[in-house]
């Protein structure tokens, strides 16, 4: 086989394009294309036959030959549309504007899953834009030719670019896959993914699992229909806000206690957090003694032990029931911070009753917030909500990201 042959199958490219020839230099390799000069041009634009106008070069990077970086060069044919002007026809093997060759940028897109930007940057002597606009461009691609993904049951969760700053929205499905990402954190955030769905795909949504917070509820109960009915209040986040309450009752009773335990109850934090059946035997001293000193927390981390054990109910009365026990118990502690959120839970029981009856785990919530977690730290942050966007989009969307 011939070098003009085998560039040919290389570039994969056909009639009217084809190899001129090939060169080697000290630095690279550089191959030829042209165009058939037999062939009739068509307009870009009209698709209709145009002459030819005139041509002009350009350069697309492929993938090294060996240690050789491999440069494609063509003059392109610009076509004379009466209508339309003189225009460049499209090439097989790029997209317009492109600096480099599709089976490039797949390539790149293959190693963006194993590395970071900076890392593929490296491995490919690109630079960091170049690698950033070649994952732009593919997200673009992957959602121009997404075909409406399933959205039966959601999850709605904020997502912060920064560590308590510049919030994301991000809607998942029960396939883990994300379905919408958009600015911000409140109401119209969510309300403008909604707004892009159509009434039946509004009304074919069977559950939508998300925190206590009322930006989200109220976004739901105005956009989707039998929205009452839909709304789950996940456990995961439920259990977090009761978290919250300890470590406040936690805090509370650490100004009451003796200096030399209040550095041990300064350090528990975490522990509060555990389950019982998660604590190790030192955990299990650690907290036996912390009980003793700490009875307060104690008493509060016992409230939420119990509330985690009430997600399995089949019957929403039988759950109501359960709930309301457990109400009656916290509301009377007398510990203010799990007095408060227990009344917040209370009023949003209904939401609590709906994902233990239609059984909404926070499996996915919870590996979508893992998964998340992971692309901040490979990112080592992020210069906008823009790019921060398109990274979830490009590792979670789910999407047909290559050429
Ligand atoms: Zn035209």
């Amino acid at each position: 086989m011939d070098e003009v042959t085998l560039y040919e199958r290389i570039l994969g490219i056909s009639d009217p394009w084809f190899v001129e020839h090939v060169e080697l230099n000290a630095e690279a390799v550089h191959v030829y294309l042209g165009y058939d000069s037999g062939m009739a041009l068509h307009c870009p634009i009209c698709h209709q036959e145009a002459r030819r106008y005139d041509a002009k070069p350009r350069t697309w990077r492929h993938m090294d030959t060996c240690q050789y970086q491999t440069l494609v060069h063509c003059d392109i044919p610009r076509t004379d549309c009466p209508e339309h002007g003189a225009r460049q026809i499209e090439v097989p093997w790029a997209q317009r504007n492109g600096r480099f060759t599709h089976l490039f940028e797949n390539t790149v897109i293959d190693w963006l899953q194993e590395l970071s930007i900076n890392a593929v940057a490296r491995r490919f002597n690109l630079s960091w834009n170049a690698v950033d606009r070649i994952m732009r461009d593919a997200v673009a691609r992957g959602l121009a030719r997404r075909t409406s993904p399933d959205i039966t049951h959601l999850s709605v969760d904020e997502v912060s670019r920064k560590k308590g700053h510049h919030y994301v929205t991000v809607i998942s499905n029960r396939q883990g896959q994300v379905v919408g990402v958009q600015d911000g954190k409140d109401k119209d955030s969510l309300r403008s993914f909604y707004a892009a769905l159509d009434q039946q795909q509004l009304t074919a949504i069977d559950t939508i699992s998300m925190d206590m917070s009322p930006a989200y509820i109220y976004a739901t109960l105005e956009e989707v229909p039998a929205a009452k009915r839909k709304i789950c209040f996940d456990k995961f986040h439920v259990i977090q806000d009761l978290n919250k309450a300890v470590d406040g009752v936690r805090k509370t009773e650490m100004g009451q206690t003796a200096t030399g335990d209040r550095r041990s109850l300064h350090l528990s934090r975490y522990l509060w957090l555990r389950n019982e059946q998660n604590l190790t035997q030192a955990h299990r001293e650690m907290k036996a003694h912390l009980s003793r000193i700490a009875t307060k927390t104690a008493r509060a981390w016992a409230i939420v032990q119990y509330a985690k054990g009430l997600w399995d109910y089949s019957y929403p009365r039988e759950a109501e029931r359960a709930w309301l026990k457990w109400y009656g118990w916290a509301i009377r502690s007398r510990l203010t911070p799990m007095k408060t959120a227990a009344k917040a839970i209370k009023k949003k029981l209904w939401g609590i009753i709906n994902a233990i009856t239609k059984q909404r785990t926070n499996a996915l919530a919870e590996s979508i917030n893992a998964k998340l977690k992971l692309i901040k730290v490979r990112a080592k942050g992020f210069r906008s909500n823009v790019r921060f966007q398109n990274t979830i989009w490009f590792y979670l969307g789910g999407l047909n990201l290559k050429h």
